[in-house]
């Protein structure tokens, strides 16, 4: 039940719909072009059930070449909106190609039929990607459609009953296939989702992995070089943690490590990003904060590192402290260097400042005087 009130919520969020417009692009550009030569053929009928027609028929049949723009849009246009609206006057209009068509043919039973039978089809193909309101809602407008041209008696009785019942078995069946799409989709969603977190984790601490530290600081570093924002790093290293480990044994290490990923991702804001770089050794990604700042937030967890108590498997006390080094962007004006080149320099000037904070005796916060970036 919690995952349909899920899906129905996720069916009218942005970033949900526009990863399953995004998932669908092409597939819909696809079966738009596809519907060219398909319309086009059935020109080849009319050869031979109205051949007194069949050149104006064709002259109808030539507007299925317009889909070209519809099958353009969708593939290179990069807002949900507009393309949304592109989708739905595309199907208007083949409504009302089907519809003149059927007109021209002198509402003969058997195209009447087969329009009335596959649009619902064609409902469900074009708005895959869209969601599953949509999908229903035009759904709904084609079926209100047949029931209101019955009871307005624009055709013959018998045949508008055949239409009905053609309709409704079609139009059940076509939502049937959008609803287990859309369930299934959402299934594939949440799968990709869940993949992706645990390629970013790290699984002892739940702070973010070193592939994902990297990504991040790549976007981060290549953000403050196009827009001179500020950014600055901090690392941190437990200090003398082989003695920890070689004396309360692994497990209590363990303890200290997830005790200090949890101290970094409570003293931080939503914004930054928390890693375990390896071993004992983290580091925190500060966006839009100068060097002081990153400062106060440093010596904040280092004070309340010596605060912070694991007791190891025997139940000992374990007191511990970590050494920190930070450095900061923006990117000198003037520098020549790649995004690369000057991520690199970041993180090693973080690093010399957490060297110099060991080669000082530990516990403390050094800043990087370096800027060479
Ligand atoms: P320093 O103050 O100079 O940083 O000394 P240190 O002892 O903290 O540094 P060193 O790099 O010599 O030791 C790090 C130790 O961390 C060695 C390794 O066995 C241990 N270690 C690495 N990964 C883990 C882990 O996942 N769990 C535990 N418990 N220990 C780990
Ligand atoms: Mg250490
Ligand atoms: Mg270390």
């Amino acid at each position: 039940m919690t995952a349909i009130i899920q899906l129905s919520k996720l069916e009218l969020s942005s970033d949900y719909l526009n990863k399953k417009f995004n998932d669908y692009r092409l597939y819909t550009a696809a079966i738009l072009l596809t519907l060219i030569p398909l319309g086009l053929a059935e020109g080849i009928f009319d050869y031979k059930s109205h051949p007194e027609i069949r050149s104006e028929l064709f002259q109808l049949r030539l507007y299925f070449l317009l889909l070209v723009i519809p099958a353009w849009i969708i593939l290179k246009s990069s807002s949900l909106k507009l393309s949304t609206a592109t989708i739905l006057i595309t199907l208007v209009f083949s409504a009302y190609l089907g519809i003149k068509i059927i007109e021209h043919s002198g509402e003969e039973l058997v195209t009447t039929v087969s329009n009335v039978a596959l649009y619902p089809f064609f409902i469900f193909f074009v708005l895959i990607g869209f969601s599953i309101y949509i999908q229903i809602l035009f759904l709904t407008v084609a079926f209100s459609f047949v029931v209101l041209s019955e009871n307005h008696g624009v055709l013959d009785e018998l045949i508008q009953n055949v239409y009905f019942q053609i309709s409704v078995q079609s139009s059940v069946s076509a939502l049937l296939i959008m609803l287990v799409f859309s369930w299934s989709y959402y299934h594939r969603y949440n799968l990709q989702l869940a993949l992706e977190k645990s390629s970013q984790t790290d699984p002892l601490t739940g702070v973010a992995n070193r592939r994902h530290f990297d990504n991040q600081l790549k976007s981060e570093t290549t953000r403050s070089a196009r827009s001179s924002v500020e950014c600055a790093l901090i690392l941190l290293d437990i200090d003398h943690f082989k003695r920890i480990n070689d004396t309360f044994g692994h497990p209590t290490g363990d303890r200290v490590i997830c005790a200090l990923a949890d101290l970094c991702v409570n003293q931080s804001r939503a914004t930054d990003l928390v890693a375990r770089l390896g071993g004992e050794e983290f580091a925190i990604i500060l966006p839009d904060t100068n060097i002081t700042d990153a400062k106060n937030l440093a010596e904040r967890i280092r004070k309340h590192v010596e605060d912070v108590y694991v007791t190891s498997d025997a139940g000992e006390i374990v007191k511990w402290t970590i050494s920190l080094g930070i450095s900061a962007l923006p990117v000198n004006k003037r520098s020549a260097n790649t995004i690369e080149i000057v991520m690199e320099m970041f993180i090693h000037q973080a690093d010399s400042a957490l060297y110099e904070a060991k080669n000082k005796g530990r516990n403390q916060t050094v800043l990087s005087q370096q800027n060479t970036l």
